[in-house]
């Protein structure tokens, strides 16, 4: 017999209404996610938490940013991921502590983040375990090495938490398939009001100018988000004969994902592999950048919106030839230089306004199924109870699904649902 008799309560304590620091309390004692946003100034999960034990879906800032506080005092939880997933959050963790540490923008300190080591426990995808009292199975979600969709069954319901997704293969990845049963499902809805064409065709777009570029004597500098961005454009450049450099985190994150732990995890590891064969590494000493933002070549490097990275060398370096060109190849948020540079020409570039003449053209390489693709997702969860959260116009789409016949609803920031 079930020991629950009473409902599931699930609380929204980021991520809903919004995309960033997200993280949902189940029952008080079950905690998915524990990110942080890191928007100037950071935001983290609202009120306090004492989960009994942690799941975490994916290696994203957004959903892993904040885990190393849920470690402080006497607190011990567990936290299970999968093993990408485990590495990725140590590697964000260890670079906010670099970045941040000692300041109102990192929020845990170097004792915290070595605890999550003491508590981690790794799952594959389709492999049942406990947690705070609920079976759990991790489902491949297509988004990023290690990622998941999340089912927790209480014995009498059971919640499917998509995480982030995408329904469409990628380099590195195919699209999830898992349609697992459950009863209540949380939907993602990042691109919910975004259709783009096929990724094919924006790969096929993509690299022809690159060598276009290359042809005329150019410079091409693509920002690309460390995790998953930077190894999709390493193999688009091997499978089009581009030769090119790779800097930033993107370098830590390559290695990461071809350990022996990891690589199961990839469609094809033989490519990747063969990727980062092709792309020649920068360790940046000596004046290395300089020199090869001087080459006729293609550079791939961090940050994916011009934040800051060794971009902030490249871009300023290549910014005044028009025959150079910037290839960015995901959304840019409102208010960061890469988005203001797709605006208006300037960008604020290590601390001064910059003028670009260079080139600059945006590629949409994004990881999360488009309007189609959590459309196809949820039509087979018509007859659950659905929950919009992680997008910008979260309650619009949970509006739309309704006149569609969903029991379909976007529950608001610390609010809870009871089902
Ligand atoms: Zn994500």
């Amino acid at each position: 017999m079930s020991p629950f008799l009473s409902p599931m309560d699930v609380q929204f304590l980021g991520g809903a209404r919004e995309i960033g620091r997200s993280a949902i309390l189940i029952d008080d004692r079950l905690l998915l996610d524990f990110g942080m946003d890191s928007g100037n100034p950071p935001a983290f999960p609202i009120g306090d938490v004492d989960p009994e034990a942690i799941v975490v879906s994916h290696g994203h800032l957004d959903h892993v940013g904040s885990i190393p506080t849920l470690l402080s005092g006497d607190a011990r939880p567990p936290i299970h991921w999968t093993p990408p997933t485990y590495d990725l959050t140590m590697v964000l963790a260890r670079d906010t502590l670099s970045l941040h540490g000692g300041t109102y923008d990192c929020p845990f300190t170097e004792a915290e983040l070595a605890r999550v080591t003491e508590v981690s426990e790794t799952h594959g995808y389709r492999e049942p375990f406990h947690a705070a009292g609920y079976e759990i199975m991790f489902f491949d979600a297509g988004h990023i090495p290690g990622s998941a969709h999340v089912l927790i069954d209480d014995g009498e319901t059971r919640l499917l938490y998509t995480g982030d997704f995408h329904v469409d293969g990628q380099q590195l990845l195919a699209g999830t398939t898992d349609r697992p049963d459950a009863d209540t499902v949380i939907c993602e809805s990042t691109y919910a009001d975004t259709t783009r064409p096929p990724r094919a065709e924006i790969e096929r777009t993509f690299a022809e100018s690159l060598r276009t570029t290359i042809w005329e004597g150019g410079t091409v500098v693509v920002p690309a988000f460390a995790i998953g961005r930077t190894q999709e454009v390493l193999c688009i450049c091997e499978q089009h004969d581009l030769d090119c450099y790779v800097d930033g985190m993107g370098k830590r994150v390559t290695e990461l994902f071809l350990r022996d732990t990891n690589s199961g995890f990839l469609r094809d590891p033989g490519l990747l592999r063969r990727a980062k064969g092709n792309a020649r590494f920068v360790d940046g000493r000596d004046g290395q950048r300089e020199r090869i933002a001087e080459q006729n070549t293609v550079i791939v490097t961090t940050s994916g919106m011009l934040h800051g990275g060794p971009a902030m060398t490249y871009v300023p370096a290549i910014r005044s030839h028009p025959v150079n060109k910037i290839a960015m190849t995901g959304y840019q948020v409102e208010g960061t230089p890469g988005r203001d540079l797709l605006d208006t020409g300037s960008a604020e570039l290590d601390g001064r306004v910059q003028r670009v003449s260079a080139q600059v053209e945006q590629y949409d390489f994004s990881a999360h199924a488009d309007r189609e693709g959590v459309l196809a997702f949820l039509d087979d969860y018509r007859e659950c109870e659905v929950l919009i959260n992680h997008g910008d116009r979260c309650e619009a789409f949970a509006a739309e699904l309704q006149k569609d016949g969903f029991d379909a609803s976007a529950p608001a920031l610390g609010s809870t649902v009871s089902f």
